[in-house]
């Protein structure tokens, strides 16, 4: 049996709503743990959990908890005094927390008490040393702790929902990362155009939710082509605009599917100045095609801060791979940096009857992925008539 004690961090904080996030917190941990748990306690601000297994790897990969004890539990002081004998150090350091006032000792006391009976072991207490572990008492029992750290922030679904558009590149991957740090389940959304663009980009998608899902607990991914609609403004619109109408475009439908799955947010990963795009005018242009509040985590990163959370998160070796992708099409050389709303309005007015003509029929072909907690049984459907499953062809 494998025994821990959670710290909860920030949940602390909470106040009245505190039971709340505690709430969510064990449920999240039921779901993602399932039937590797013997038994799971809230003892306040610390949960108290037995396992079947090792699951240290899967806690370091929880939103909710600041610091992972590994615990190992003793009755009495004799057989902790005897556990401690045993360890395979000379020079140590450690701390004593005390949560069970009942214990006649205080942490000052019980610290003493063991540095002096390691002292006859000819163990040294040096405090300098880092520390190797603590010892706590709480209901009525020693706990020795090895402490590793955890991810901290929410519990997965505190904050709500959140609809994250998600490119293979590195930005999208770590701005949904990010959002599920404070909270947001997320959904996911990506567009493509097929067959225009590869499966392997398609491929790539379905494996970033599957890493992220270790954090999201389980992930829907939608996937809709927008090929027509490219195709369309690539005729239709000054070339240097393009990019500005397929985003707007891409905003209208997911605020659509928000609405649906009952998202509260859409969650990129635009950065300021990255590339054109992303100028402070153009970003407040694309933001006004929703009226939905537009979480951009991202926004003020530098490029290798993202590429090192990447890393972290286990995004990297699949975004550093190069695919080409919608947004990759019918892409023109120059783009304009500072596009004015009026301007944008004045095109968009006159052509909006077949846009949402496009949007509509994009929207109607949408298609469906659910990853569950362990991947391997992931399953999929379609919300149309089209059928999708996993490592699919896209209905074009
Ligand atoms: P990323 O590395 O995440 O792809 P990027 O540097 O490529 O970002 P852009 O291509 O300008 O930046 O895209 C900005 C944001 O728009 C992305 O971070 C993502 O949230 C969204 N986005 C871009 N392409 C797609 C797509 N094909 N499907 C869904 N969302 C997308
Ligand atoms: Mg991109």
């Amino acid at each position: 049996m494998n025994k821990y004690l959670l710290k909860l961090g920030e949940i602390v904080l909470k106040g009245r709503n505190r039971f709340i996030f505690e709430k969510r917190l064990k449920e999240n941990l039921k779901q993602k743990l399932n039937d590797d748990i013997i038994s799971l306690k809230n003892w306040g601000g610390v949960f108290y959990l037995e396992t079947k297994k090792d699951v240290s790897e899967d806690l370091k990969k929880f939103f909710g908890i600041r610091k992972i004890g590994i615990a190992q539990e003793f009755i009495l002081f004799e057989d902790l005094k005897n556990f401690l004998f045993k360890m395979p150090f000379l020079k140590y350091n450690f701390e004593v927390k005390r949560a069970d006032k009942n214990y006649p000792l205080n942490s000052l006391e019980i610290k003493q008490k063991i540095i002096d009976i390691l002292k006859t072991a000819g163990k040294i207490f040096d405090s300098k040393e880092k520390i190797k572990f603590t010892i706590e008492y709480r209901d009525g029992k020693f706990f020795y702790l090895e402490n590793i750290d955890g991810l901290g922030g929410l519990p997965v679904g505190s904050s709500g929902k959140g609809l994250a558009l998600l490119s293979a590149g590195f930005d999208s991957p770590v701005a949904s990362y990010l959002a599920m740090k404070r909270g947001l389940k997320v959904v996911f959304l990506h567009f493509h155009s097929y067959p225009q663009t590869g499966k392997e980009v398609l491929e790539a998608i379905e494996n970033l939710v599957k890493i992220l899902s270790q954090y999201n607990l389980s992930s829907e991914l939608y996937l809709m082509n927008i090929l027509e609609l490219q195709k369309f403004y690539f005729q239709n619109i000054p070339k240097e605009y393009l990019v500005i109408f397929y985003r707007r475009s891409m905003f209208r439908l997911a605020e659509k599917l928000a609405q649906e799955v009952k998202a509260k947010t859409l969650i990129t990963g635009e950065n300021l100045g990255q590339v054109a795009s992303q100028t402070v005018e153009n970003l407040s242009v694309i933001s006004e095609a929703t009226n939905l509040f537009v979480f951009r985590p991202l926004l003020g990163f530098n490029k290798e801060e993202i590429i090192e959370l990447s890393k972290k998160i286990g995004t990297f070796e699949i975004s550093q791979k190069k695919f080409e992708d919608c947004c990759s099409l019918f892409i023109p050389e120059k783009v304009k940096t500072k596009a004015k709303l009026e301007t944008i309005k004045k095109i968009e007015e006159k052509i909006y009857s077949k846009i949402n003509k496009l949007e509509i029929n994009i929207f109607s072909k949408k298609e469906y992925i659910n990853y569950h907690p362990y991947f391997p049984h992931s399953s999929s459907s379609s919300s149309s008539s089209s059928s999708s499953s996993s490592g699919h062809t896209p209905s074009s």
